[in-house]
């Protein structure tokens, strides 16, 4: 069973993808927590960053992010956020990046 990124991916649930390219897809959250929210998500599904295999393609989330960034003008800064698990309060099992911008964010997060 596909995850509900790869659906989204698909087609078969609707989504802006903002980015794409062999390896990695973009996003808008759905409920967006600041003006600029996107989730960056490898084509491969794994659960998330405690599942991440030892090789694979997972320079292409901070290279996207890089360029995303860049696409979305956030040149004052922005954050990147992965959630894992249960006390980070990871939702969807299928792992993502958080690409968080557009205004001043508050540290240490909540
Ligand atoms: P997590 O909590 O797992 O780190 O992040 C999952 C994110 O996926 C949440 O920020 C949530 O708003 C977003 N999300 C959940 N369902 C959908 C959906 O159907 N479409 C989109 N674009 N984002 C979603």
């Amino acid at each position: 069973m596909p995850t509900l990124f790869s659906r989204i991916l698909s087609g078969e649930i609707p989504g802006e993808i903002v980015f794409e390219n062999e390896k990695v897809f973009a996003i808008r959250d759905i409920n967006p927590v600041a003006p600029t929210h996107i989730l960056i998500i490898p084509k491969t599904e794994i659960v998330g960053l405690s599942s991440l295999p030892a090789e694979g393609d997972h320079l292409a989330i901070l290279n996207a992010a890089k360029e995303i960034a860049e696409q979305e003008g956030l040149t004052d800064g922005f954050r990147l956020v992965i959630n894992d698990g249960a006390d980070a309060g990871q939702t969807v099992p299928h792992l993502h990046a958080h690409l968080i911008g557009g205004r001043a964010l508050g540290w240490p997060p909540g």
